[in-house]
């Protein structure tokens, strides 16, 4: 049978039922899926080495022997380290696995077998080993590939390297050599214009990278890799582009009700605002004045007072005689905001309200009519609120608080058919270079400055052998009549990895400190639990709240002024300054532990420096963004983007912009890709779209 793009991949030569399963588990399903199966890096064979002369960093390929595999208990838990120490005849060197990549994946080892390493060599203790690196058995049917890259895919149980590898060779052979079966969406005008290759010619050489073209590959700067990376910007950026030109046709109501409630607002606070807060509650306030919506992202640093500023916006919301909606991502926050809000506005004869889902359904319902009746002018809520039957009788201003941690299409799924403002509030700062991409429909406000008199925050990384110093320290801080957060990366205990857990740790510090208060909270308990937890932990009758990272976000509790973090190696950069923020937050001065396992990369300990080094968000996001590269950093989870295959947006910033110039020009000359050489390109766009708002 003739094989197309979107031929099922069992039909592919080689593949059986079973094999199929296997890749559509890895979401493979047709051929074209396939030969976007991206490899993750490449093995370069051109000069063989050997372990003697191996160097911290370097990636690198070796051929050696095994001469054991073992596994490793790790104390009294179930976890687990996997090593295989090879040698040749300059040396040995041992390979660490923290995980396993799947099951069985060790057991393919035996003593005296030849196997190929390809990974990165690092510098643990003193000594050189690879962690994780590419493991494969030297097959004696494999060719004799000297001089060339071999493409290294993710390790998938059920496939081997070889099967791989030998399986793209077939699907290019038979749609890009036989076929022509591969789509090309851009027209030719496009490519020429911006240098772009076939896309079929890309595809091929990305698998079957060509002799003697090695340092382009693996620095991605091969042609072919320019093309697919061009073509994954393109259709963000055409997304972006096309959204934002339809949001500003859109009505919306201009909310003229003028600023005298948001004043009385201002007139009743305990500080004074920052300049930095009136300057955008200014842009805000000019924003939904005019007939069509505003789109506008706030972004500043944790504890910078962003809630304050929403809450402005809500006042001239309703003087206006219209509803806000704020979302949050967590109830804990919800409760939080709400308590806050009753406070400042319930005074000015606004009437707030909290939504969230653990509601009494007759509760719940009560809200809803007042909802649609108008008798609540904001509310307050979680995903709850995007429920089909939350209704609106005017909804004229949307917030989204912390919405790295909602995606596009929550946000329109908010606007509940109607057209209101919508102004989302992040602390994950993002460099200004990226924002325009990342929220490129998006107006971008940045709160550039703290409120006066803030303590700085005392941070230093320890490691466990320190762990009884740190709490010693922490008794101290709460004799003194402060409290503290200690972070756990785990609920409860788990069998596969050793990590300390919140549950245990909550039992074994109540045991220590008996003359302590202490709570625990975490995302698997009630929400009412939750709520009383916090409570009290407001109120200073628990002293000390371990807890997961269900209070990273937003959680404001003044008098807590110290914040341990253990196994801090588990959590990123940007989760760390989230968690740091919690405290800091009020006179006392604070303090930040930042507590790291053992066996712990140079990379962990690098983050904890980072952490240590600095409180400013904007420069810590960047380390971010170098450390893990933007498909991560920028991930789907966190941004709502669509995570890229083989773009970066740090690496690849200049493809990035010839992809929205690119972008705009189509636009320009044909707004709804009409055009008959548009076509393909508008049905491409219609598929990437579900990638990107789904
Ligand atoms: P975030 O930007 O992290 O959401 P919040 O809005 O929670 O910050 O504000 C953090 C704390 O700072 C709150 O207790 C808030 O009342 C307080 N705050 C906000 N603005 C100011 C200000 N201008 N001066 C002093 N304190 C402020
Ligand atoms: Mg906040």
């Amino acid at each position: 049978m003739t094989l197309a793009y979107d031929t099922h991949i069992q039909y592919l030569k080689g593949v059986g039922p079973k094999l199929g399963d296997v890749l559509r588990k890895r979401g493979v399903a047709t051929v074209g899926a396939l030969l976007e199966w991206f490899p993750r890096a490449y093995e370069d064979r051109r000069h063989a080495r050997n372990i003697a002369s191996l160097a911290h960093e370097q990636i690198v390929s070796i051929e050696a022997t095994v001469i054991s595999v073992r596994a490793i208990s790790m104390g009294k838990s179930h976890r687990k380290i996997y090593e295989i120490v090879v040698r040749d005849e300059s040396g040995r060197i041992s390979c660490k696995y923290f995980r396993v990549p799947y099951r069985g994946y060790f057991e393919r080892f035996t003593t005296h077998q030849k196997v190929r390493i390809a990974g990165k060599v690092t510098l643990y203790r003193n000594k050189l080993e690879f962690h994780h690196p590419d493991i494969q058995l030297v097959s004696d049917d494999e060719p004799k590939t000297e001089d060339q890259l071999i493409p290294l895919y993710t390790d998938t149980e059920g496939l081997s390297p070889h099967k791989i590898r030998k399986l793209m060779t077939v699907a290019i052979d038979e749609l890009v050599l036989k076929q022509k079966a591969v789509p090309e969406v851009f027209p030719l005008q496009l490519r020429e214009k911006f240098n772009l290759l076939p896309r079929a010619e890309a595809l091929r050489l990305i698998h079957c990278p060509p002799p003697l073209s090695g340092e382009d590959f693996l620095n991605y700067r091969s042609p072919a890799q320019r093309r697919i990376i061009f073509e994954e910007f393109f259709w963000l950026e055409i997304y972006m582009a096309r959204e934002k030109l339809g949001l500003k046709r859109e009505p919306a109501p201009a909310l003229l009700g003028g600023r005298e409630l948001a004043d009385k607002l201002i007139a009743s606070l305990s500080f004074q605002l920052t300049k930095a807060q009136i300057f955008v509650f200014e842009e805000i306030f000019a924003d939904i004045q005019k007939p069509n919506p505003m789109h506008r992202l706030v972004q500043g640093d944790v504890g910078s007072g962003k809630t304050v500023v929403a809450l402005l916006a809500a006042c001239v919301t309703k003087a206006s005689g219209f509803q806000t909606a704020l979302m949050v991502p967590t109830e804990i926050l919800a409760e939080q905001h709400f308590a806050n809000a009753e406070k400042l506005l319930s005074p000015l004869g606004i009437r707030v309200a909290l939504l969230v889902g653990s509601l009494k359904a007759k509760a719940h319902q009560e809200i809803c009519e007042k909802l649609a009746s108008g008798e609540i002018d904001l509310v307050i809520g979680t995903h709850a609120l995007i429920e089909e039957e939350v209704v609106f009788k005017n909804l004229g201003l949307v917030v989204i608080d912390e919405q790295h941690r909602f995606g596009v299409e929550q946000r329109q799924k908010l606007k509940k058919n109607l057209t209101p403002h919508f102004l989302v509030m992040t602390a994950t700062p993002i460099p200004r270079t990226l924002a325009m991409t990342v929220y490129g429909d998006l107006d971008v406000s940045t709160i550039d400055e703290l409120p006066p008199g803030r303590s700085p925050i005392v941070t230093r990384k320890t490691f466990s052998s320190k762990r009884e110093k740190v709490f010693q320290f922490m008794h101290e801080q709460i004799q003194k009549g402060r409290q503290a957060y200690v972070i756990y990366p785990l609920v409860e205990e788990s069998e596969k990895i050793d990590l300390k857990d919140a549950i245990s740790e909550y039992e074994s510090l109540k045991n220590s400190f008996t003359d302590l208060k202490i709570g625990l909270l975490h995302g698997k308990m009630k929400s009412d639990e939750k709520d009383a937890i916090m409570n009290e932990f407001r109120q200073n009758k628990i002293q000390v709240l371990v807890s997961t990272t269900v209070v990273e976000v937003g959680v404001d509790v003044p008098n807590a002024n110290m914040m341990i973090i253990e196994h801090a190696e588990r959590f990123g950069l940007s989760q760390l300054h989230q968690l740091r923020g919690r405290v800091g937050r009020g006179e006392h001065k604070s303090y930040c532990v930042l507590i790291l396992g053992y066996a712990v990369s140079e990379e962990a300990i690098h983050r904890a420096s980072v952490i240590e080094s600095t409180t400013d968000g904007f420069k810590i996001a960047e380390a971010d963004l170098e450390i893990r590269g933007p498909g991560e950093f920028l991930g789907r989870r966190q941004s709502g983007l669509p995570g890229f295959k083989m773009a970066n947006l740090v690496r690849d910033l200049a493809i990035l912009k010839d992809a929205r110039q690119a972008a705009t020009e189509i636009l320009i000359i044909d707004p709804e890709l009409a055009r008959a050489e548009h076509q393909l390109m508008r049905s491409a766009l219609n598929e990437h779209k579900k990638s990107i708002v789904g």
